[in-house]
């Protein structure tokens, strides 16, 4: 549950010279904005940023294609900070911007910390990338160390503009709840596409003539899971080698 509190009124921009006024999407957007980096849980993570896209009218896709109009949308100053230290990272050659993988499609299933953080790094890469959660909170509050490398990857992910607390001074350890919010809340910003309350239960191979069929070297894969808040086993269609 989160409350927008919102003046209909255009606001002035501060972080604009103080004299641009902002447009109401664009001051209710940015007040979401800021509930999204500042949501504690799971939960409210992700349901600021599907109120944060219904806003601003954008869908979860591919890095090339999300991830620059959402940056347009958002200038506050703790927008813009963000969007250095990620567009930094994204500029790496080997993601040769974005596109390193195209017409590539990801399911990762689990939203631990190595589930998230292999989201983040195919996002970057340029594939659509799902994930999908069986649980619908994060809540294991043990300590995990933090090697110096991984420090190092974190930051340049703009953890600290994600967690104050994140590693100040000598601490090297983070909670696993926190650990994951991060690592969470930049694969949402790339546009990465998660699902909570989803079990993966198996994947079917496609029967030979199906593949044949379909032709191009497509492979069209059902993979089955549980969402368990309709109850009900649904069917999910992977392919390979797809313009998205
Ligand atoms: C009690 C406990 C204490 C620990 N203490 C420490 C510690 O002090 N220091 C330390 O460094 N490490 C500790 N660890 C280890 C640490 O938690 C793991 O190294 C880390 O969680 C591994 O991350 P992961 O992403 O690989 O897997 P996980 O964190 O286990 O994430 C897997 C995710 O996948 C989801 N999932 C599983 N199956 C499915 C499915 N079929 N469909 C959809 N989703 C699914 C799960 O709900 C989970 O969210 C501890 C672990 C436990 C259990």
């Amino acid at each position: 549950m989160f409350v927008v509190a919102m003046d209909t009124r255009s606001r002035i921009n501060p972080h604009l010279g103080g004299a641009t006024p902002m447009s109401p999407e664009s001051a209710m957007a940015s007040d979401v904005f800021d509930q999204f980096l500042s949501a504690g849980t799971f939960k409210a993570t992700l349901s600021t940023y599907r109120y944060l896209c219904e806003v601003l009218r954008i869908k979860p896709t591919n890095y090339s294609t999300f991830y620059p109009k959402l940056k347009a949308k958002l200038r506050s100053w703790k927008a813009a900070s963000l969007w250095s230290k990620l567009d930094k990272r994204a500029s790496h050659k080997c993601y040769n911007r974005g596109k390193a993988c195209p017409n590539t499609r990801v399911l990762i299933i689990g939203a631990g910390p190595c589930g998230l953080r292999t989201a983040i790094e195919a996002q970057l890469l340029g594939a659509k990338v799902v994930v999908v959660e069986k649980r619908d909170r994060f809540s294991r509050n043990n300590v995990l160390h933090l090697w110096p490398i991984v420090i190092h990857d974190l930051r340049n992910l703009g953890a600290k503009k994600l967690f104050g607390k994140f590693c100040a001074g000598s601490i090297d350890h983070i909670s696993e709840r926190q650990l994951q919010l991060i690592l969470l809340k930049v694969a949402l910003l790339l546009g990465v596409e998660v699902h909570e309350n989803v079990t993966f239960k198996s994947l079917i191979e496609p029967p030979e003539n199906l593949s044949s069929e379909l032709g191009g070297g497509l492979k069209c894969y059902l993979l089955t899971t549980l969402f368990h808040n309709m109850s009900l086993m649904c069917l999910l269609v992977l392919m390979e080698n797809v313009t998205l």
